[in-house]
């Protein structure tokens, strides 16, 4: 088709120019004619959405039906979304352990968790990468202190790398990139949403896990949208690097799923309400155990060797080496390669041989 003659032929057969005004609609008509060449082209490349589906195609699978969750008041907690893992509902810590994966010293009392005297952060015993948080929080009352000294914690994502920072900055002033709801050090809140100290506010967060490439390269920054109360206070931000005082420091590889922590910041700021929603396609559930148990599985099971490094077990096999992921104190996989490991009984202090498989099957694997 030739566009230039449609569009020009289109405005002269619809327009009737008086004799002056004929040339420069002439013009401007050659001009629009040209201009719909690439216009056209534009709508036949146009990008979608997902390239797999049609617009409105009737076969695009609907939207999974999620019960919402209901509102809280100060008295009393809302109901988390029905697909979401409720991490505290108020009655214990089974979901929570110390940072070295052992029981927390952090109580429980009337509906809420804080910090004891002495405690230390405490972490999600599983695993979360990208995914939607609710957690509710209220600082001390009458207030102690005053800037970082007052009602001082944090939600921390990345096995306690990146801080959302908790604080009482009700007509208390602090640094602004480390008053509450600052991505801490970095980026300031967009306003200051909080609530007076004793009452219960509400963050709701967005973490995107930043990505590595397998020689430990940043592909993507940490991300960080959240509200406050309802209010927006952190809008798709790009984090530079872990949480950090004094310096920048630089993102170092990590997975994308681990624990979610709570900081002890010597301020007994209580937390309840606490949920989690996975996003994207999370995959298996994995969990973070204590390095005490893994060391009990570390040796040479000939044809594979177990070894720890940091908080993970890394199975070698033919030379080959893989990563492994805790699925439950026992059970390990691999996600580069379909290695799955299995312990006996759960882990005794030194298992004398293991089960293993690439793919298929199931081999034993005595200890030496
Ligand atoms: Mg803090």
């Amino acid at each position: 088709m030739d566009f230039r003659t449609s569009a020009t032929d289109s405005i002269s057969s619809s327009s009737s120019p008086s004799s002056e005004a004929a040339p420069l609609l002439r013009r401007s008509a050659s001009v629009w004619a040209l201009a719909a060449v690439p216009l056209a082209l534009a709508q036949l490349c146009l990008a979608k959405p997902n390239p797999n589906w049609l617009d409105h195609d009737r076969n695009r699978p609907q939207p999974k039906v999620v019960t919402p969750a209901t509102p809280s008041t100060q008295q009393q907690p809302g109901r988390a979304p029905s697909d979401a893992i409720v991490l505290f509902d108020g009655h214990n810590l089974s979901k929570w352990v110390g940072m070295d994966g052992k029981p927390t010293k952090w109580i429980v009392r009337d509906g809420y968790m804080r910090p004891a005297r002495g405690s230390e952060d405490v972490r999600t015993l599983e695993n979360f990468g990208d995914c939607q948080l609710h957690v509710e929080w209220a600082t001390p009352t009458p207030p102690h202190g005053g800037g970082q000294g007052r009602g001082n914690s944090g939600v921390f994502f990345g096995f306690g790398r990146y801080e959302v920072q908790v604080l009482d900055s009700y007509h208390s002033k602090t640094y602004a990139d480390g008053s509450a709801g600052a991505v801490y050090g970095q980026y300031p809140p967009l306003v200051n949403a909080c609530l007076p100290p004793g009452q219960w506010q509400t963050y709701d967060i967005i973490y995107t896990a930043p990505r590595f490439d397998a020689h430990g390269k940043l592909v993507s920054p940490a991300r960080i949208t959240a509200f406050q109360n309802g209010v927006l206070i952190q809008n798709n931000v790009e984090l530079t690097g872990p949480t950090s005082w004094l310096e920048r420091a630089p993102y170092q590889a990590h997975p994308a799923k681990q624990p979610i922590s709570l900081q002890y910041h010597h301020n007994p700021v209580r937390f309840r309400n606490i949920w989690v929603r996975e996003l994207g396609k999370p995959g298996r559930k994995e969990f973070t155990f204590p390095n005490s148990l893994l060391d009990r599985y570390v040796g040479n099971y000939d044809p594979i060797r177990i070894t720890r490094e940091g908080s993970q077990l890394v199975a070698t096999l033919s030379g080959v080496r893989f990563v492994l992921f805790a699925e439950s104190p026992a059970h390990f996989f691999a996600k580069t390669t379909d290695v799955q490991i299995e312990f006996p009984n759960g882990g005794g202090r030194h298992p004398d041989h293991l089960t293993w498989s690439v793919g298929e099957g199931a081999n034993i694997a005595e200890r030496k």
